[in-house]
C-alpha cells in the first residue's frame, strides 16, 4: 500500500511552511475528492471552510471514522496501522482552513481501536505536534468521541448532532457544515482515507497524487473487498481501474457481479466488468462485495433492505415507510405473491424515496435492488407483464 510507505512528519512539516492559502491551493492542485463516497473537492471543501465567516473565530475538522457502510472496512485498517497519517492530515486540515479543534468521530463497534488513537494523540501532543504552538500561531488540539452504533451517524450532519450531545439524526442541508457545522461554526467534515492521502500529498506534491488515476478521479483509491473471493482485504488501486482488474487480484474472476460502493451501492453484473472504478463511472466510498455463482440474489437483496429499514432513523416517510415496504416486496417476490402491479409501484416508491428523503440513507437505499431487478430479472423473480418498465421484463436472465 502506498500510504504504508509515507514517511510522518514530512507532510506537517512541508504544511507548516507554508501559508493555509498555499496548502488549500496544494490540496486542490491534487484533485483529491473526498474518499468516503461522495467525491466532493477537497481542496474546494476546505476553501469554503476557511473562507466562511467563523463570528467568533472558531473553526473545526471533524474525521468520520464512523465506518458502517457494509462491506467497508479500510478506514479501520488506517485506524489501526497507520494512525498517525490520519492525525497528521487533520492537523493539516486545521492549518489550512484555521481550525483550533479537531475531533475524531469512532464509530461505536470499534471502540477497541480507541486506547490506540487516544495514545498516538497523546505521543504527538508531547512531540509538539497538538497543542499549544504547533507553529507561532497555530495552537491545535484533536480529541475522540465513540458514537453508539448508529449507521445514520456516518452521515455527517447526523454525525454532528450526535457530537453536540443530541439524538444522531441529520438535518437539513444546506447549509453545509463548511459554514455552518459544528456548533454552527465552519467545519471540515473528512473521510479519515481523505486525511490519510492529504499528508501524503503534502509530503510528495500534488503533482505525484495527481499523476495516478484519471483526470477527473485524481489518486489511488483503498477498496474493502470481501464476499466470493479467494483473497478478501483492502487492497490499493489508482482510481480508473476496471473491475475485473480488483477481481483478478482477488481472486473472484467467477463472480457473476459485484456490489459496489457498499450496500448504498449498484450491484454491476459480469458483462459490465470491463466498467471503472471512479467518480465518472462506478464509485465507491470503499466496499467492493463480489457474488460469486452460487449466491441466491434474493438474500443479497434481502439482506441489504433489512440492513436499511434496521438503520432508517424514521425521521422522514419516505425512508421510514419505503424502506420496510420495499423489504416486505423482497419477500413477496421470493415467495411468488408480488403481482406485476405491486412491483411496479415498488418501483415508483424507490424512484421516490430516491429524491425525496432527507439524507443519503433513504435516497440510496434502493438503488442495489433496483440494479439486481435491471440485471437479473430471473434471478429476482420477476413476474412477467408487459406493463413493467422494459429493463424488469425477464429477459434471459440479465448476464
Ligand atoms: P454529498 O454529496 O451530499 O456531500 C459530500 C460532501 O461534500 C459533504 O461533506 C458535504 O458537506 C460536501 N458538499 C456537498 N455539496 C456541497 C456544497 N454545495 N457546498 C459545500 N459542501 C458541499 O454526500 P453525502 O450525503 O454527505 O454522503 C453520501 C456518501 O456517503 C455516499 O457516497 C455513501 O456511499 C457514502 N457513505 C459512506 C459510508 C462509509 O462508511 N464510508 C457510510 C455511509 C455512506
Ligand atoms: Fe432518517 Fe432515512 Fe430520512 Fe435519512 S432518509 S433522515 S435516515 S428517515
Amino acid at each position: 500500500m502506498t500510504l504504508a510507505s509515507i514517511e510522518t512528519g514530512t507532510g506537517l512539516q512541508r504544511a507548516l511552511a507554508q501559508s493555509p492559502t498555499d496548502v488549500v491551493d496544494v490540496v486542490d492542485r491534487s484533485g483529491i475528492r473526498g474518499r468516503g463516497g461522495a467525491g466532493f473537492p477537497t481542496g474546494r471543501k476546505w476553501r469554503l471552510a476557511a473562507d466562511s465567516p467563523a463570528p467568533d473565530g472558531r473553526r473545526y475538522v471533524v474525521c468520520n471514522a464512523d465506518e458502517g457502510e457494509p462491506g467497508t472496512f479500510k478506514d479501520r485498517v488506517l485506524l489501526a496501522d497507520l494512525p498517525d497519517l490520519v492525525l497528521e492530515g487533520m492537523t493539516i486540515a486545521g492549518y489550512a482552513i484555521g481550525a483550533t479543534e479537531g475531533v475524531v468521530y469512532l464509530r461505536g463497534e470499534y471502540c477497541y481501536l480507541r486506547d490506540g488513537l487516544v495514545e498516538r494523540i497523546g505521543a504527538r501532543r508531547a512531540a509538539g505536534l497538538l497543542g499549544n504552538g504547533v507553529r507561532p500561531g497555530f495552537d491545535f488540539e484533536i480529541r475522540l468521541q465513540l458514537g453508539s452504533g448508529a449507521y445514520v451517524c456516518g452521515e455527517e450532519t447526523a454525525l454532528l448532532e450526535s457530537l453536540e450531545g443530541r439524538r444522531g439524526q441529520p438535518r437539513s442541508r444546506p447549509p453545509y457544515p463548511v459554514t455552518s457545522g459544528l456548533h454552527g461554526a465552519p467545519t471540515v467534515v473528512d473521510n479519515v482515507e481523505t486525511f490519510a492521502w492529504v499528508t501524503a500529498i503534502l509530503a510528495k506534491g500534488a503533482d505525484w497524487f495527481s499523476a495516478v488515476g484519471t483526470d477527473r478521479s485524481t489518486g489511488p483509491k483503498l477498496l474493502s473487498v470481501s464476499g466470493d473471493v479467494a483473497r478478501p482485504g483492502v487492497y490499493e488501486f489508482p482510481l480508473g481501474v476496471p473491475i475485473a482488474d480488483v477481481l483478478a487480484a482477488a481472486g473472484g474472476t467467477d463472480a457473476r457481479a459485484v456490489v459496489v460502493g457498499g450496500a448504498a451501492g449498484q450491484c454491476v453484473p459480469a458483462s459490465l466488468f470491463g466498467r471503472t472504478i471512479s467518480f465518472e463511472d462506478v464509485s465507491t466510498g470503499g466496499a467492493f462485495i463480489v457474488i460469486g455463482p452460487d449466491r441466491v440474489l434474493l438474500d443479497v437483496a434481502e439482506n441489504i433492505m433489512e440492513f436499511f429499514a434496521d438503520e432508517s432513523c424514521g425521521q422522514c416517510a419516505p425512508c421510514r415507510i419505503g424502506t420496510v415496504t420495499i423489504l416486505d416486496g423482497i419477500r413477496r417476490l421470493r415467495e411468488g405473491r408480488c403481482t406485476p402491479e405491486h412491483l411496479e409501484r415498488l418501483v415508483r416508491l424507490a424512484g421516490t424515496m430516491q429524491v425525496t428523503s432527507l439524507c443519503g440513507l433513504g435516497q440510496s437505499s434502493p438503488d442495489v435492488f433496483l440494479s439486481l431487478l435491471e440485471h437479473f430479472p430471473q434471478d429476482m423473480r420477476v413476474p412477467a407483464s408487459p406493463g413493467l418498465p422494459a429493463q424488469l421484463v425477464p429477459a434471459g436472465g440479465g448476464e
